[in-house]
């Protein structure tokens, strides 16, 4: 099992120092992890490390492809609300 960064990452280096695995990296694109070395933080946190700080919404998914931090998690908007909100500056 192991944790995935997606395009979304904005390469800003937050989860990289925080995991205990030394299984992120810095990569052309962006950061990944290496699922060879991902432990999910099983045995050393409660929670994956990199999820709890990384501060994009969607960036990290399971291994089910299920984001860590779901749409309006972090910001607290509502994801239809947000949705709205990103037609309507399009529209401009
Ligand atoms: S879940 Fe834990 S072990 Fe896996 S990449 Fe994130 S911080 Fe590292
Ligand atoms: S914390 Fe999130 S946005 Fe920052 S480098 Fe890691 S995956 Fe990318």
């Amino acid at each position: 099992m192991a944790l995935k960064i997606l395009d979304s990452c904005v390469n800003c280096w937050a989860c990289q120092p925080v995991c205990p695995s030394e299984a992120i990296a810095a990569a052309p694109r962006h950061f990944v992890i290496n699922d060879r070395k991902c432990t999910e933080c099983e045995g050393s946190y409660a929670e994956p490390q990199c999820a709890s700080i990384c501060p994009i919404e969607g960036a990290i998914v399971n291994a089910a492809g299920e984001a860590m931090n779901p749409p309006g998690s972090l910001t607290g908007i509502p994801p239809e609300l947000m949705q709205a909100a990103q037609a309507e500056i399009r529209a401009r």
